[in-house]
């Protein structure tokens, strides 16, 4: 049996953003990343990335700074909680609806 058809046998795992659907539809919280505070933004170097490693729906980029997709960010808050930093703050997503109209996300 070659290796491929065993990996055919076999349930695997690969999430990526919007298992889930269009998630950011419903969200009544929105996370906002302070970049005052945010460690790689703060130090230009590739540390922490906490939000991205917890976040369940993987929206939160790899990146300097973390950016998230507000498409299918269900606002769980899992990402503001976890942050050492306290950089993740979670807004009322009252705050942005204009602006989501404008992007048809809702
Ligand atoms: S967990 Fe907080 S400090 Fe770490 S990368 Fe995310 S926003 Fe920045
Ligand atoms: S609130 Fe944070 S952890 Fe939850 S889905 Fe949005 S980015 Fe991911």
């Amino acid at each position: 049996m070659k290796s491929d058809d065993f990996a055919c046998m076999i349930s695997r795992s690969e999430p990526g953003p919007g298992d889930g659907g269009r998630t950011g539809s419903w969200r009544v919280q929105r996370p906002v990343i302070d970049t005052a505070k945010c460690i790689p933004a703060k130090t230009g170097k590739p540390s922490c990335f906490t939000c991205w490693l917890f976040c369940p729906d993987a929206v939160v980029t790899k990146t300097i700074p973390p950016t998230i997709d507000y498409v299918y960010c269900k606002g769980c808050g899992i990402c503001a909680e976890e942050c050492p930093a306290g950089a993740i703050s979670m807004e009322d997503e009252s705050r942005f609806i204009t602006e989501e109209n404008d992007k048809g996300c809702i």
